[in-house]
């Protein structure tokens, strides 16, 4: 499988981290790469994850790079929809490639959740 991107704006890291400790499992098996506070939170977990840069600071950006450059097989991005972000773009660039070259998104929880489902019976890093 190729790797996984992780972000979550602030609103959402506390969510973003719960999530991770409950699919510990598939997260342990995968190339993690992460925008940076996003990633000093998934360090907390335990795993190894590597971090970028910042989202407001290029971080979603680089992401959106990996996805056009298909080295994403998915993207777990917790939006946070009550804040204002100064990098709003960079977000939007981020989803629009992600339906361009037909990579897995998941905006929240329980999206996330069928979609590491789908990757487990997809790839066998089953429990
Ligand atoms: P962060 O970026 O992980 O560096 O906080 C996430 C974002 O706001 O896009």
């Amino acid at each position: 499988m190729k790797g996984i991107a992780l972000i979550a704006h602030d609103g959402k890291k506390a969510e973003m981290v719960a999530f991770i400790k409950d699919h510990l499992e598939i997260f342990n098996n995968v190339k993690l790469v992460a925008t940076g506070t996003t990633g000093q939170y998934v360090q907390q977990t335990g795993l190894k994850v590597k971090k970028l840069l910042s989202g407001p600071k290029g971080g979603d950006a680089q992401i959106a790079s990996l996805v056009a450059e298909g080295k994403l097989q998915a993207v777990i991005f917790f939006r946070d929809p009550l804040g204002k972000h100064p990098h709003e773009p960079d977000v939007q660039m981020l989803m629009r490639l992600c339906d361009l070259h037909n990579v897995a998104l998941a905006t929240n929880p329980s999206t996330a959740r069928l979609l590491v489902k789908g990757l487990e019976s997809e790839f066998g890093v089953v429990k």
